[in-house]
């Protein structure tokens, strides 16, 4: 930007002193970040180890969870999900455009990129699909939410059954889907109030196995995502750190959708997140805002340790990233067979953790529910 001097016309010389000022200008931007980079004592990558969520109060709670509705989430996300969808089939095409166009029709302006790519696979060469939706692409930090939206693949011998996989993963989809929709407001407002922090949805294509679960049978759209984010500059330009270092807490949902589901805690790094999930699903019992949901706790348990899980999340948690894994233990009793379907859902269980999970991301994220006229925040 600072060019050599030599004779110089006017224009040119002012030129050199917009840029001299740009300079200045630049340099004491470097210094200022340098200098609270120096008073915090810590890199941008490593501010996602001291954030602080904020607390919302009853009244705040109130306004956020009127904004969604459980008949909006089955009717309007959920059944178009329902339906036949592993890898290269017509349904996955299907959910995907439903998904674009779910994202697509809200006003926050959600930037949805797909990462295509072709794998070998125990049937040949198929072609898989991820989404990946981000809030504010130019954020430095990212709460991602993911699920995989593909089903398994049953052979032909089975056809005359069909394998929906409505907790596997339908449902954790169109949790993601409602709570765009619901909390798009406040997403919009959040994008101009908080220019480093976003949030990220990944909706993942081949999470099943194909024939047999083993490492080349199965994550085909997780292990190719987060190479390609391992590999990808972020900022964009940045030599140093990529997309995976934009990543504040990985919260993979799966197998959602079944009564009475435990999450127990399968990482100590990221125990203080389920922890506030569980203070969350307290408030709102205290609250009356939960159905059927008879003792304070019934969800979620960060004191309950449980076994490590293969999912979406392992080429992310191989790479460092910090994993929050919501996947029930036991798995629900339909897991991987044809009785995962609409019918076995909980509709109570779904909307406690849509709401539940709404409140954590607003939380996470610092932004606060516009009330509504005449209401008053309570602190
Ligand atoms: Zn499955």
């Amino acid at each position: 930007m600072c060019e050599g001097a030599s004779a110089l016309t006017a224009e040119q010389q002012s030129r050199r002193h917009h840029n001299m000022f740009l300079c200045f200008t630049l340099s004491l931007t470097v210094c200022v970040t340098a200098a609270i980079q120096a008073v915090s004592g810590i890199p941008w990558t490593q501010e996602k180890l001291s954030h602080r969520a904020i607390t919302l109060t009853d009244d705040e709670i109130r306004a956020a969870v009127s904004h969604t509705d459980v008949e909006q989430l089955w009717q309007r996300d959920l059944r178009p999900l329902l339906v036949i969808r592993y890898p290269g089939s017509a349904g996955n095409q299907a959910v995907q455009e439903h998904i674009k166009s779910t994202l697509g029709s809200l006003g926050a302006g959600w930037e949805v990129t797909e990462d295509k790519f072709v794998s070998q696979t125990p049937y040949g060469p198929l072609s898989f699909t991820n989404l990946v939706a981000t809030l504010n692409p130019s954020a430095k930090r990212r709460l991602v939410l993911a699920c995989h939206y593909d089903s398994k693949y049953y052979p032909t011998q089975w056809h005359d059954l069909e394998f929906v996989g409505a907790t596997d993963s339908a449902v954790p989809c169109a949790l993601m889907l409602e709570l765009a929709r619901a909390l798009d407001e406040e997403l919009k407002a959040q994008k101009r109030s908080s220019p480093n922090l976003s949030l990220q949805l990944i909706f993942f294509d081949g999470e099943e196995a194909l024939v047999r679960w083993s490492s080349t049978d199965s994550l085909y759209g997780s292990r190719h995502l987060a190479q390609k984010m391992a590999l990808t500059p972020h900022p964009p330009g940045a030599t140093d750190t990529n997309q995976l270092d934009g990543m504040d807490l990985f919260v993979l949902l799966d197998l959602i959708g079944a009564p009475t589901p435990h999450f127990g805690n399968q990482f100590p790094n990221t125990t203080p997140w389920l922890s506030r999930l569980q203070n969350i699903e307290q408030r709102l019992h205290f609250m009356n805002e939960l159905t059927d949901h008879p003792d304070s706790v019934e969800y979620f348990w960060p004191d309950r340790p449980v076994a490590h899980v293969l999912d979406d999340h392992v080429p992310f948690l191989n790479r460092g990233v910090r994993i929050l894994h919501l996947i029930p233990y036991p798995f629900p009793s339909v897991w991987h067979t044809f009785e995962d379907n609409e019918q076995n859902l909980d509709r109570a269980t779904i909307q406690n953790l849509n709401k539940i999970l709404q409140i954590f991301v607003l939380e996470y994220l610092n932004l606060r529910p516009v009330l509504p006229t005449g209401s008053q925040s309570a602190t």
